[in-house]
């Protein structure tokens, strides 16, 4: 019996870092880091007959690359009926007419609900707590710099993370 694709995402979340390349291969899925897109692309899936691309652009830090990756793997697992051949994103991570193509099937909600999916997946909600509670002694805990570094995602992401899990308090460094 096939795997599902979730399933698939589910096994590779237990290293830090994620390895999100890896799963979106193990998915069949071409990725290609660096790519030249349009100005305002940070990143796209495009539809290569049987194949899908997903491509994010040069222009953008590593760890900025990691979240576009993770937010193409969200759209590929929750909307692959409404990639059509392919979808842009925009810096703000929305469907745009400034790249290729410009899905207009990708909603607000379709941009949020990857966005979510790739917070879940570049910080795991058991491997943050686990990496946490392994930081912290006493009284002095992490520095969010610090799991930044560990999961290899920007201040902004995990800010957001740790606000939306209720785990800010346990950090030091927010503002
Ligand atoms: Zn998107």
């Amino acid at each position: 019996m096939n795997k599902r694709p979730i399933d698939i995402v589910k096994e590779r979340l237990d290293t830090v870092p994620v390895n999100v390349g890896a799963i979106l291969r193990a998915l069949d899925v071409d990725v290609r880091k660096d790519a030249e897109l349009g100005e305002d692309i940070s990143g796209e899936i495009r539809r290569d007959g049987e194949r899908y691309i997903v491509s994010t652009s040069g222009d953008e830090h590593a760890f900025r690359q990691r979240f576009t990756l993770a937010h193409e793997l969200g759209h590929f697992v929750l909307h692959k009926s409404l990639i059509g051949t392919g979808l842009d994103d925009s810096k703000m991570y929305r469907s745009t007419e400034a790249g290729d193509f410009y899905n207009t099937a990708i909603k607000l909600a379709h941009e949020r609900q990857a966005n979510s999916f790739a917070a879940k997946v570049l910080m795991p909600k058991p491997l943050l707590k686990q990496k946490i509670e392994e930081m912290s002694e006493g009284d002095s805990k992490p520095h969010i710099s610090e799991l930044c570094d560990l999961f290899q995602v920007s201040y902004s992401a995990m800010k957001w993370r740790l606000v939306n899990l209720g785990w800010a308090h346990k950090v030091e460094g927010i503002v």
